[in-house]
């Protein structure tokens, strides 16, 4: 129940949203704060705050004002309808508000919170100083950019999934890759998201519960990845410093490689956020140069153009990485991913540990596993289907003066080429590309999975090491191990799992989320 006193007060909207000049009659000729607030359902945040010659903005500076004092945060496209009528000029905007100033003289306590309630009922958002001094100029909500979920959206966020999908989404009023706050039927706050109004992935969550998200907080988790990435001290100069949604960053990655880093925006949300994002790793790591790899194909999903980028500094052509004692030289524009598989160092490491006598790498891209495992080998071979991967395993092998017999071709059709040849090897590697890109795919996928598991089995002598990798999120760990008993079974041969991994720790997991554990490696050991 409204005290009697609120009820006295029943503002109106007039009551706080005066006419374009009259109003800020009281602020001429004086140094005001500007205050530009953002309201926290427990309190409210300051978002920009600045001292600033009333002048300023009765004048139609207001707005140039208020971007600056967010770190000169662009004002959208979103907000151009909004600017273009009348009193433009008394609107601050921030990133993702747009409001009209109000000028008070004194706000005293019981009419700063009656004027609370009004903007909450109204507009879902007001801000008011309570550090009220003699002048404030306040900051209403013009648009609520808000999506409404479902009771299945709803679970989906308590269970800390950060998808949305667009049949679990109600209703948005947004724009594309507008930060949304998201909110159930009855109105509750669940967190807040990244709108996309192209994917099926409509929202994708920065955060649960009440705290915003804004850049501070993009800024704020990028610190603590780089960070934890530092304290993993890992014996390379390439390794991943964000890996999307497992650092709460969805659809941001960024590679680090050497003194140049890669980054990919692969959401409407985050891309808009990519000038934030590449200033923030250019204070934070001051690298020679910073390359935008917006190539990947999921970008089409996004309504997002396929594109390559230098955002900072410079990239030379090709750039040398030293990854456990072995010299890659590596293309961050052309090569597939970010430039190398990142994702394998640890993998080929743990390898390393029991490969012996012949080798064969399969799917071997720059010869990642082979030049690892070779110098504990007799001798090697690499297959790719590739001519351009190849001629670059033959490079890499050169410069680390490491014998590698590097051959372009299918590896179905090679590793049937070497059964009927009667070849035998004691360390078979075996790293596809996704074979099930999407769920449809699985069942094919399956049996490709399974196809070359059968053969290297065949091919590999007692005693044997397989590495075999699948790198479909597709297809779990769980329907993987399936797959290779299978073929263990078709080719009568008893194997033990000596060790079952996964990708690099700098590519963790986030629990409760399946898709960020996407590549399997087992370490298999073939007894007879
Ligand atoms: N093992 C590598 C990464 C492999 S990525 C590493 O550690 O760095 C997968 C590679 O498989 C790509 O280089 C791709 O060109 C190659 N490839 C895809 N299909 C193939 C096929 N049917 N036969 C041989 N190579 C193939």
């Amino acid at each position: 129940m409204p005290s009697a006193f609120e009820r006295r007060f029943q503002p109106q909207r007039h009551d706080f949203v005066r006419e374009p000049r009259r109003d800020d009659a009281p602020a001429h000729r004086e140094h005001v704060r500007v205050v530009v607030l953002a309201r926290q359902a427990r309190g409210v945040e300051v978002v920009a705050q600045r001292r600033a010659d009333s002048d300023d903005f009765v004048r139609g500076d207001l707005l140039a004002l208020a971007a600056s004092a967010e770190h000169d945060a662009a004002v959208g496209s979103p907000f151009d309808d909004v600017l273009r009528d009348g009193d433009a000029d008394r609107r601050i905007v921030h990133r993702r508000f747009a409001g009209r100033a109000v000028i008070f003289h004194r706000v005293t306590e019981p009419l700063q919170r009656a004027f609370e309630v009004l903007f909450q009922k109204k507009t879902g958002v007001i801000g008011a100083n309570r550090n009220s001094h003699r002048r404030e100029l306040y900051y209403r909500h013009y648009m609520a950019l808000t999506a409404v979920v479902g009771v299945r959206g709803e679970r989906r966020i308590a269970s800390g999934h950060p998808w949305i999908y667009r049949s679990d989404v109600a209703d948005v009023s947004g724009a594309a890759g507008d930060i949304v706050s998201v909110k159930n039927a009855r109105g509750r706050t669940l967190g807040h998201a990244f709108f996309s109004d192209r994917s099926q992935i409509t929202l994708r969550m920065l955060t649960v519960g009440e705290r915003a998200a804004n850049v501070a907080l993009i800024r704020e988790r990028i610190s603590a990845a780089i960070a934890f990435r530092t304290s993993l001290a890992l014996d390379s100069t390439a390794f991943r410093l964000v890996h999307g949604e497992a650092d709460l960053l969805p659809s941001l990655v960024v590679d680090r490689y050497g003194d140049y880093l890669v980054v990919q925006t692969l959401s409407q949300g985050m891309d808009r956020l990519l000038p934030e994002v590449v200033r923030a790793l250019d204070e934070e790591l001051h690298p020679n140069g910073i390359l935008a790899r917006n190539d990947p194909r999921t970008r089409l999903l996004e309504g997002l153009e396929q594109r390559v980028d230098l955002v900072a500094g410079e990239i030379p052509e090709t750039i040398d990485v030293v990854e456990s004692g072995v010299r890659y030289d590596v293309d961050l524009r052309h090569g597939q991913k970010t430039g190398l598989f990142l994702d394998q160092r640890e993998n080929r490491e743990a390898a390393r540990a029991y490969a012996h006598g012949r080798l064969l790498d399969c799917f071997s891209y720059h010869g990642g596993f082979a030049l690892a495992l070779a110098p504990k080998c007799t001798d090697t071979i690499a297959f790719d289907v590739s001519e351009d991967a190849v001629a670059r395993i033959r490079r890499n092998a050169d410069r680390n003066g490491i014998a590698v017999d590097a051959r372009v071709g299918n590896v179905f059709d090679e590793l049937r080429g070497l059964e009927r040849l009667r070849e035998r090897f004691d360390t078979i590697v075996l790293d596809p590309p996704a074979f099930a890109k999407n769920k449809g795919a699985v069942e094919k996928a399956a049996a490709g999975y399974k196809e070359i598991n059968l053969r290297a089995l065949k091919l590999l002598s007692p005693g044997g090491i397989l590495v075999t990798c699948s790198c479909s999120y597709n297809v779990n760990e769980g329907a993987f191990a399936d797959i290779v008993l299978d073929a263990a079974v078709d080719a009568q041969a008893h194997v033990t799992v000596v060790e079952k991994r996964m990708q690099g720790r700098d590519h963790p997991v986030l629990l409760g989320v399946p898709e960020t554990y996407y590549l399997k490696c087992f370490i298999l050991r073939k007894l007879a």
